[in-house]
């Protein structure tokens, strides 16, 4: 998957991780609707309308009209964790590299392959990485 595309998706997913924490922190007071419309052609019975409320009693109900009724529901924490996996993931596999890059560099081997630097420092003959400012 092109590295831009998981970036836009993990941005999307940590969006609707906070608008769902943001909605569920307002459920406690009150339930909010969103309703839109879509309409192809002219004729107005054939609009496709949607619904999304985050009800007061902790849960979030997605609905869709027409061709066919729709409905899903779940809770906000479900819904929240279910948004929040993607963005977690990534900041994991962020933090577990930076702590095997550092490893590699204090053990004085490669920080790109992990080939050992000893003989040959700041440059490294298997994979060609080259240290900043040495040579
Ligand atoms: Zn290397």
């Amino acid at each position: 998957m092109p590295r831009r595309l998981l970036n836009f998706l993990t941005a999307l997913s940590l969006l609707v991780c906070l608008a769902v924490c943001m909605l569920w922190v307002r459920s406690r007071s009150r339930t909010d609707e969103f309703a839109w419309h879509s309409q192809s052609g002219n004729d107005p019975a054939s609009a496709t309308k949607w619904y999304l409320m985050s009800h007061e009693k902790g849960w979030i109900e997605f609905y869709r009209a027409w061709p066919r009724d729709l409905k899903v529901t779940a809770g906000h924490a479900i819904v929240a964790g279910a948004a929040a996996v993607l963005p977690a993931a990534r900041l994991a596999a962020l933090a577990v590299g930076t702590v095997l890059t550092r490893r590699r560099v204090k053990g004085g081997l490669c920080p790109a392959c992990g080939y050992d630097l000893r003989a040959t420092p700041g440059r490294c003959p298997e994979c060609g990485w080259e240290a900043v400012g040495v040579g």
